[in-house]
Formats: C-alpha cells, sequence, structure tokens
C-alpha cells in the first residue's frame, strides 16, 4: 500500500499529485501483471479538495481519504479491498479525530511534534486552508498534556505544538476554564524532563498578553517565533484580509522583544498577491530590514480555486512575481547572515538531530532555530550539547563541541539557558 499525503496549500504542490499518481500506476500494473497487488490511497489537502476529481482522472486510486478522517482508514481500506477501489471519505465528522486515533507508542525522537489545534476561521483572501481543514478546532488541554507526558516519558526532550492558527488555541481546561495557549504553554513546560519548547504557527492578531508574558516568563519556551506577516503594505495586508496593519505587526514585534530581548523571528511571505504594485513590494522589502528576521519563507502568490483572491483583476504577470521573489529572497538572505553572525563567539546550546553530510559531523538546532554542524561523536545524537560558535554563514552556523557538556539527556533546562549567550 502507498499512501500520498498531500498539499494543497499552492497549485505547484496539488500538481505535485497526479505526477506521482502517474508513476505509481506504472508501479500497479508491474505489480499486478507479476500476479501482486498494490492499494493506492491519496490522503491530505488534495484529496479533501479534489477528491472526486482525483477518482475520475485517476481511477486507479483505490482510496481517496481526508485529513478529517484518518481514524476511519481500517474501515477504509477494508472497503475499498472489496470494492476494488474508488473509495472516498472527505467528510468533517461530529466525533474529534484525536480521541480515536491511538496513542503514541514508541518513542519519536528526542524533537517531538505534537499537534493541538486545528483548522482556522481567518478566511485570508489567498488562502485554502479553511476550506480545506475547516473552522478552528483546539484538543482539550487534559489531553494534550496527557500525551505530552506519553512523548517526554518516551524521550522527547524537545516539543513543538502544532495548530494551523496555533495561538487562536483555546481549549477546555481540566480545572473546567478556557485555556489560552499561554496557559497551556505553562502547563506543558512543568513537564518534568522537557527542556525545549516550541510552537507553530501563530497569527499576529492571536498574539495576546498572556502568550506574550509567557516569552517573558517560562525558561523552556525558546526565543524562536515563526510570525507570518505575508506583506509590508498596508493595502494589501487589507486586500489579504490579515486583519492587521504594518503598524501593528512591528509594535507587537516590539513587545515581543521587551518581553524576551533575543527573541529571533521568522516570517511568511507573499510576493504578487493580485494588485500588488512596485511601492507596496518596497514596504515589504522595507519591513524586512525595519524586523531583521532571523529566517523567512517567502512564496508566488498562487491563485486558488475557490478562494476570493483568485476571482480578482489585476493578476501580477509570472516574471514580475519571480523577479520580485529574488529580491525578497536575497534581502532575506541578507538579515539571516546578519542574525548568524551575531552568533559568532557564543556559546550556545544545539539538540542533536541527525548525521551530518561529513564523517563524524553531526547537525541539530539552536535555541533559535539555527541549523548548526559541528563534530561530535554519534552517541551525542538525541542528547542537548553545548557548542562555541566558530563560524557563521547564509543558512546555517558552525559549533566546536564545548568538552563534557550537556552529557545529561535533560539536564535542567533553567541550568542550561542561564549559560548560553543571547544573540544581542
Ligand atoms: N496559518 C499560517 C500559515 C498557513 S499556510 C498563517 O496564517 O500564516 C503557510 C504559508 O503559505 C502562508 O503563511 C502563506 O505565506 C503561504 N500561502 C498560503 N496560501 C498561498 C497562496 N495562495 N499563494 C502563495 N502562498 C500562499
Ligand atoms: Fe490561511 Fe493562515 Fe490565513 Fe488561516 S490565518 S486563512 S491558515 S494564511
Amino acid at each position: 500500500m502507498v499512501i500520498l499525503n498531500t498539499c494543497h496549500i499552492r497549485e505547484k504542490a496539488a500538481e505535485k499529485t497526479f505526477s506521482e499518481l502517474g508513476r505509481l500506476r506504472r508501479l500497479k500494473t508491474e505489480r499486478e501483471a507479476a500476479g501482486g497487488q498494490l492499494i493506492i490511497a491519496v490522503a491530505g489537502c488534495v484529496a479533501q479538495a479534489e477528491g472526486r476529481e482525483i477518482l475520475t482522472r485517476a481511477p486507479f486510486v483505490d482510496l481517496v481519504v481526508g485529513p478529517q478522517a484518518y481514524h476511519r482508514l481500517p474501515e477504509l481500506l477494508a472497503r475499498a479491498t472489496r470494492a476494488g477501489g474508488g473509495v472516498l471519505d472527505t467528510e468533517f465528522p461530529i466525533e474529534p479525530k484525536f480521541d480515536q486515533l491511538p496513542e503514541a507508542g514508541a518513542a519519536r525522537g528526542a524533537s517531538a511534534f505534537l499537534s493541538v489545534q486545528e483548522g482556522c476561521d481567518k478566511f485570508c483572501s489567498f488562502c485554502v486552508v479553511p476550506y480545506t481543514r475547516g473552522a478552528e478546532y483546539s484538543r482539550p488541554a487534559g489531553a494534550i498534556l496527557a500525551e505530552a507526558r506519553r512523548l517526554v516519558a518516551a524521550g522527547a526532550i524537545e516539543l513543538t505544538l502544532l495548530g494551523q492558527n496555533v495561538n487562536a488555541y483555546h481549549g477546555d481546561g481540566p480545572d473546567g476554564a478556557g485555556w489560552g495557549l499561554g496557559r497551556l504553554i505553562r502547563a506543558v513546560a512543568d513537564i518534568d524532563g522537557l527542556v525545549r519548547l516550541r510552537y507553530t504557527t501563530s497569527h499576529p492578531a492571536d498574539m495576546d498578553e498572556d502568550l506574550i508574558a509567557a516569552h517573558r516568563e517560562v525558561p523552556q519556551l525558546m526565543p524562536f517565533l515563526h510570525l507570518p506577516v505575508q506583506s509590508g503594505s498596508d493595502r494589501v495586508l487589507e486586500a489579504m484580509n490579515r486583519r492587521h496593519g504594518t503598524a501593528a505587526y512591528v509594535d507587537l514585534v516590539r513587545r515581543l522583544r521587551d518581553a524576551r530581548p533575543d527573541l529571533a523571528l521568522s516570517s511568511d511571505f507573499i510576493v504578487g498577491f493580485p494588485g500588488e504594485s512596485e511601492e507596496d513590494f518596497a514596504l515589504t522589502l522595507a519591513l524586512v530590514e525595519t524586523v531583521g528576521f532571523a529566517q523567512a519563507y517567502s512564496f508566488k502568490y498562487s491563485a486558488r480555486p475557490g478562494t476570493p483572491a483568485a476571482g480578482l483583476a489585476d493578476q501580477v504577470p509570472e516574471p514580475v512575481k519571480m523577479d520580485r521573489l529574488a529580491r525578497l529572497q536575497a534581502a532575506i538572505g541578507r538579515t539571516q547572515h546578519a542574525f548568524n553572525q551575531r552568533s559568532l563567539g557564543l556559546r550556545t546550546t544545539v539538540l542533536a538531530e541527525r548525521s551530518g553530510r561529513q564523517p563524524g559531523q553531526l547537525i541539530g538546532r539552536s535555541p533559535y532555530m539555527q541549523s548548526v554542524y559541528f563534530e561530535a561523536p554519534a552517541d551525542r545524537l538525541g542528547s542537548l550539547v553545548e557548542v562555541d560558535v566558530v563560524g557563521a554563514y547564509a543558512i546555517s552556523i558552525a559549533g566546536r563541541l564545548v568538552e563534557r557538556a550537556g552529557r545529561a539527556k535533560a539536564s535542567s533546562s533553567k541550568a542550561n539557558s542561564s549559560k548560553e549567550g543571547a544573540i544581542a
């Protein structure tokens, strides 16, 4: 069985589904010719948005399953086998799937993700997420805490709380009160053995005072925040239905940095939104300089069927989009490099996550989400180590292992973070 887990956010991502399916069709034919079998399932947001079309265009697909129906996969598979294919499930069921999914069992490594929220009610005019993932839903805090404890018991020392719009989190607390994300973060941070905590992705309009205060007060909460802004032009932000202007974003960044002076910021940008002029784009470039992002993703606007922006006049020509994307990426590259340069000479903690390309090399993340490579024995994988930053490059930094430090897998974060150098 092959499951394609698909993304619908931009056209390019969605197109990959159909090219991959062409490849799988040949594999299926070969298997069947040899007397075997191959079940092909399409999952994820393309399945949700284009389920019927998939079954028409690619009738060899056995099963199409949307993100809200994964807990029904065994039953759907049985049905597809009986019926010889063509099964579709893209309902938004009433019962929350999280209660039906099996508990996380074996350790998934030192760094684990934990879904706390799904869906989005923001309806940015370019975005398919509210249609493919449905309305905002927050898991009850008790269930999240139980899963967090299981993950930590299974070996995780870093958790990333996940949601399409994670800081809109508003779950039922075990105390009967409604909990926001700040409250949830404090409770998760209290779990013994958890050293690092992160969350993603946030909307600027949902950053409340308690969450900002958590950046000041919770040492386990890492000094890095992905806070998509999309554009530096108020006119474009308005047309995007983003519910915030540039001044509000810059003020929010100021308040966050008051709370956590060394906070590293990341963002998402869209260039070539319908009607975006050269002046609008210049404001985006200016915002990149003002904030000084430690990293950021940038995309060419992609018209998505069914979204309000897709029908707007003034679509920006492809060559203009390409030109703006290149200029924006160069600007982001400069602020990212400058940020990395400022870490030169500092001692920092790295969670060693994987082996590097060179023998004896490990790669991990600094508190600021920088990719750090350094030489260390392989038995340090999955643990926190201390390194001195000896090189700073465009998208990574080089470290030298500080011997004997950080050998204890989950030593107290407070002890660790107080020794760390903060990026000024
Ligand atoms: N919930 C998050 C991000 C969701 S999608 C937020 O509010 O920011 C991730 C990123 O994809 C978005 O931040 C946006 O920059 C980009 N994106 C979404 N729809 C897009 C589209 N139609 N064209 C180009 N980029 C898009
Ligand atoms: Fe999409 Fe994010 Fe806007 Fe929601 S807040 S509609 S997920 S871009």
